[in-house]
């Protein structure tokens, strides 16, 4: 406790040694200011729908006007937001847990394949709405070991910004094959891609290339960082390539039979 004290109490450039995150080893120095910034930059997230609900909310609150269909528009605003945040709060929880320790990650047999054709089926509305095909070429009984509900997750999120960053009538091809190593999964689009310099840091918390575009499809900047940590806990690899105007191609590679240690 009182070499706790003296810590919080000392100068954060005394902080020496090192944190265990993921597979890395970060400098406590770092770690805490990487916490800080992740604070700031998700507080500071909150604070605009939380201030669009509000104006949403006075405008009904002063009018004089009874009538519902008047206030719905003011209404139905501040239901967005609120939906908004619920995904952005449920993205800030999911990393929470990660960064604490907390969360369990099962290891079980999980039946790729199959995973991929539910999601596929679930997301094929969605993509339906921009026009947008998603084709399937799968082999059958591709089994990693893993957690079914995070490796579903993993593929939502990648099928949903391929989804968000592709114009319409476009298509995108989900592959799923045997390696020499494992299993590889690609998730290829014909969407606005991202620029050279920008792949590298699109799985930073909160990292987006066009912060208006992500908000307008409903995006949170945290879809990739929590994709990293699915991919990192499965001691699996992912590849982004992806060239501006052209499309992205993300590539998921699963070691066999690899048990978390
Ligand atoms: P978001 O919720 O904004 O989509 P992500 O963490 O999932 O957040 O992605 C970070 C950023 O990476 C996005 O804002 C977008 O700029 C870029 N990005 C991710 N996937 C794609 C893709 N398939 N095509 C083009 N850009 C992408």
């Amino acid at each position: 406790m009182v070499g706790f004290t003296i810590l919080i109490g000392a100068s954060l450039s005394f902080l020496g040694g090192y944190f265990l995150s993921g597979r890395s080893l970060i400098p406590i120095k770092k770690s805490v200011e990487r916490q800080q910034e992740f604070l700031a930059d998700a507080s500071h997230e909150l604070r605009t729908p939380i201030a669009v609900i509000q104006t949403n909310l006075e405008v009904v609150k002063a009018s004089t006007d009874e009538s519902v269909e008047s206030q719905l528009t003011w209404i139905n605003n501040a239901y967005d937001e609120i939906q908004w945040m619920q995904h952005i709060v449920e993205d800030l929880m999911f990393l929470a847990r990660a960064d604490s320790g907390d969360m369990v990650v099962q290891q079980e047999p999980v039946d790729l394949t199959y995973a991929i054709k539910v999601v596929c089926e679930k997301m094929a509305p969605i993509a339906g709405k921009k026009g947008i095909a998603l084709i399937n070429k799968l082999e059958d009984d591709l089994i990693i070991t893993g957690d079914e509900k995070q490796i579903t997750q993993l593929l939502v999120i990648l099928l949903d910004n391929a989804i968000k960053y592709s114009g319409e009538n476009t298509i995108i091809r989900i592959i799923g094959k045997q390696t020499l190593q494992g299993v590889a999964v690609e998730v290829i689009d014909q969407g606005i891609g991202i620029p050279k310099d920008e792949i590298s840091k699109v799985t930073q918390r909160f990292y987006r290339v066009d912060k208006a575009r992500s908000r307008t499809e409903g995006g949170t900047g945290l879809g990739l960082s929590i994709a990293n940590w699915i991919v990192d806990e499965h001691h699996a690899g992912m590849i982004i390539e992806s060239e501006e105007k052209k499309g992205t191609r993300i590539i998921l590679n699963f070691d066999k039979g690899v048990e978390k240690k």
